[in-house]
């Protein structure tokens, strides 16, 4: 009997990274899984999804843009069409500065479209999708669990990551926001807020594996964290471990 035996996921940005490993390591605990990606990143999320089936778990993947309301809305309509409900929504999709060209634009040459997609994708996306998934979790009377990806970031930053911060703060106000809000009904709202986690998007953005093996250098534990860390996270906030459901 796993720790989400049954329970349905719908994590986004699961096609890589930190929400490909969150969906697996669901998937182990006995969910079952509705992935949301980008169409571009089919065969991210079918690699996902293949690895949820091979743990005997239904798995869907949904392609959308998180800053496409319709799209949004479309996607939780499909989780509840095929699993009847939603139990626990991780939103993992984001994006980071594009480190082409300058490893680390400043504010002042960022194209003012760039600055506009990362609070598009990272901040107005988290909202949607923490709003179509919250008014089907209040009209099944699912006492759910949402989980947003802010960042470390959210607190510190360094030239040429200010937008990213803007918009990992901005996550982390809306998640204590909407956790009040949600709170009535049961719904419980966190946010994790990871250091650097080995993934494409590191990859893309401290210049491959070894940039961000020399990056991970620098911590404590002399080494970066892996997607896995954060899936074990995501796993506890959507787990009845952390439900504080028990009567006193
Ligand atoms: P990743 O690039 O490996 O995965 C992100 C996924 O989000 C990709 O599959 C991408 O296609 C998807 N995505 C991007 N834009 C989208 C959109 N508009 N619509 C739908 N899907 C979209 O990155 P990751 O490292 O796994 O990051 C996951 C989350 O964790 C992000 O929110 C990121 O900001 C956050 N985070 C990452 C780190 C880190 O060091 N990697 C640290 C702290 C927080």
């Amino acid at each position: 009997h796993g720790r989400l035996q049954d329970r349905v996921a719908l994590i986004t940005g699961g096609a890589s990274g930190i929400g490909q490993a969150t969906a697996v390591r669901f998937a182990e605990e006995g969910a079952h899984v509705v992935i949301a990606d980008l169409p571009a990143q089919s065969a991210g999320a079918e690699e996902t999804i293949a690895r949820a089936q091979a743990l005997g778990r239904n798995a869907q993947f949904v392609a959308i843009d998180v800053t496409e309301e319709a799209q949004v809305e479309e996607m939780a309509d499909a989780a509840v069409a095929s699993f009847g409900r939603i139990d626990v929504l991780v939103a993992a999709a984001g994006i980071s500065h594009d480190a082409r060209g300058a490893l680390r634009p400043s504010l002042l040459e960022l194209p003012t479209e760039a600055w506009q997609r990362l609070l598009d994708v990272n901040l107005t996306g988290v909202m949607l999708c923490n709003r179509a998934v919250a008014k089907r979790m209040i009209s099944g009377e699912v006492r759910g669990s949402i989980i947003n990806l802010a960042s470390v970031a959210a607190r510190r930053t360094h030239p040429g990551m200010t937008t990213y911060s803007v918009t990992k703060i901005g996550v982390w106000m809306l998640t204590r926001g909407l956790a009040l809000e949600l709170a009535p009904y049961g719904i419980r709202v966190n946010a994790i807020g990871p250091g650097l986690i080995a993934s494409p998007m590191t990859y893309g953005y401290f210049g491959g594996e070894e940039g961000v093996a020399d990056m991970g250098q620098r911590a404590p534990l002399q080494r970066s964290g892996q997607p896995i860390d954060v899936a074990n996270t995501a796993l506890f906030l959507a787990s009845d471990e952390s439900s504080f459901y028990r009567e006193p």
